[in-house]
């Protein structure tokens, strides 16, 4: 998962920009960059790192101008390395700079075609490059010196006839302006808001609302899917939908697990999706173990949070912080290794050992994935002394995949690949275990907003909205994501080295 913002302002954006970024680090911390363009010169500032420590005051007083764009990168397909950082960057047509937040599910052929038909040079293995190509081309293609708002929207739609997948885009035009879109289902988020000044209206996009809050931004809505907007150097906003069939099924891991709480996504507050998920829940308990002896509900921070609140005053039971979580450790999914990520687990939450002792102990997390937090958590509980562990996921077995851009292990690594909910229960080493019924997910985000009624609920259904994806992509997909090839994965850190090499991580374009 990545986070991607865009400004157009009426001063120096850099500091917006950077801001803007912090906002979105939840999304992403293993790679930033921001690029700005002044007087038709773009300045690019990207490596690896949280941005802030990516970003130093030299930089910024490089990253001049009064439009820009920036990126906070998750990976995605199993690899890292500097190469991948983005913004991306052509010089022709315009120069252009890319960021994108999601997973193209064609990339390989796509990056096929641009090589043999369009003759253009793909240098990594990231899908943001290919997607910056194709936009690069068939803006080309128009031949036209001086763009219009429609040229970029007609080259926006010729992208879409291309590309197949999740995306969410901004791009900045050297001397013209942002150009930002959606893909056709609109499965990765994208907002964009307006700020008055005395020297005019500004703009942001950025994959969250949050990001718009901090900054002062009014949030005016969602890009829709398919459409692209284009805020031209001056503060004009251009609008257009591009996708012949544009249908929105946004991704609702994002209301589960990835987006703050404090985000409106297509008009659904994150925050009250969580807490209508944690109701839910505890009516399907009440149902199915009316009788229950629940004591306490233990949420496992930080996510699960607002879910397990909502759960224990439905039930009627204490809820109990009885997990502290070190934050100054790194989320632990992103290890390689199964062995480094158990040892992390422990690292990064502790007991409270009075709130577990004798008592019959609902922990609450948000999904179960792999399942390795969840075992080792629930171990803890019993060294601490709970009498019963009993485990609640907010939402329902993930089983497949994800390919639009949540870095999902492979299918055979996701305990629930293949298992019953017994089990998986065993596995995790709990006393009962209840996963979130689809349906009541689905109502606990779309009762924020009737008008989205569809959701991208693959990792729990295995149904692609895209039509795409089918065993073939799928087996490449294992084959990329597993532990061992994490583990030996240099090919992109070593194209990082070389680059890094040939241009240094301060790169100054134009
Ligand atoms: P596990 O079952 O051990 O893989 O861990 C599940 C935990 O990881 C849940 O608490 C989620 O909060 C978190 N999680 C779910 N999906 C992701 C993801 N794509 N990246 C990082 N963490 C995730």
């Amino acid at each position: 998962m990545c986070g991607i913002v865009g400004i157009v302002g009426k001063s120096n954006v850099n500091t917006q920009l950077y801001d803007a970024l912090t906002m979105l680090q939840h999304r992403g911390q293993d790679a930033a960059g921001i690029v700005t363009c002044h007087e038709g010169r773009l300045a690019q500032v990207k490596a690896n790192g949280l941005v802030r420590d990516v970003f130093r005051t030299s930089h910024m007083l490089r990253l001049i101008g009064n439009m820009g764009i920036g990126h906070v990168r998750y990976p995605t397909a199993g690899s890292s390395g500097p190469a991948l950082a983005q913004p991306f960057y052509v010089n022709s047509p315009y120069g252009i700079a890319l960021a994108h937040n999601g997973n193209l599910t064609n990339a390989a052929e796509v990056s096929e075609h641009v090589f043999r038909a369009d003759l253009r040079h793909i240098n990594t293995d990231s899908d943001s490059e290919v997607l910056i190509n194709v936009l690069a081309h068939e803006l080309h293609r128009l031949n036209k010196l001086t763009p219009t708002a429609d040229d970029f929207f007609s080259a926006v739609e010729a992208l879409h006839d291309r590309v197949k997948g999740g995306y969410a885009v901004v791009a900045l035009i050297a001397n013209y302006g942002v150009v930002a879109f959606r893909d056709p289902h609109g499965i990765r988020p994208l907002v964009y808001g307006k700020r008055t000044t005395e020297k005019g209206d500004e703009y942001m996009v950025a994959s969250e609302s949050v990001a718009l809050d901090t900054l002062g931004f009014t949030l005016l809505g969602d890009v829709a899917p398919g459409e692209a907007i284009y805020i031209n150097m001056h503060g004009q906003l251009h609008r257009r939908q591009c996708a012949k069939a544009p249908s929105l099924r946004p991704c609702i891991f994002e209301h589960v697990y990835f987006a703050r709480p404090d985000s409106i996504m297509d008009g659904v507050s994150v925050y009250k999706a969580r807490l209508r998920q944690g109701e839910k829940l505890a009516d399907k308990i009440l149902r199915e173990n009316p009788d229950h002896d629940i004591d306490v509900v233990v949420p496992i921070p930080d996510s699960s949070r607002v879910a397990g609140q909502a759960l224990a005053q439905t039930l009627g039971v204490k809820f109990r912080e009885g997990l502290v979580k070190n934050r100054y450790i790194g989320r632990t999914f992103i290890m390689p290794g199964q062995q480094q990520r158990r040892k992390s687990v422990r690292q990064k939450l502790n007991t409270i050992e009075l709130e577990f002792k004798g008592k019959n102990v609902l922990l609450v997390d948000d999904s179960i994935v792999r399942g390795t937090t969840c075992q080792q958590i629930i171990q803890m509980a019993r060294e601490a002394g709970a009498n019963k562990v009993y485990f609640a996921s907010a939402a329902p077995a993930v089983a497949f995949p994800n390919v639009y851009g949540i870095d999902m292990p492979s299918a055979r690594e996701l305990i629930a690949h293949g298992r019953s909910t017994e089990e998986i229960c065993q596995e995790i080493g709990a006393d009962w275990l209840v996963y979130q019924e689809l349906e009541d997910l689905i109502a606990a985000s779309s009762e924020g907003n009737p008008e989205v009624a569809e959701f991208d609920c693959s990792v729990f259904t295995g149904e692609y909205v895209t039509g795409d994806v089918d065993d073939a992509y799928l087996a490449r997909l294992e084959a990329a994501r597993n532990d061992a090839a994490k583990a030996g994965d240099v090919k992109n850190a070593m194209d990082g080295d070389s680059v890094i090499g040939l241009h240094n991580d301060m790169h100054e374009l134009g």
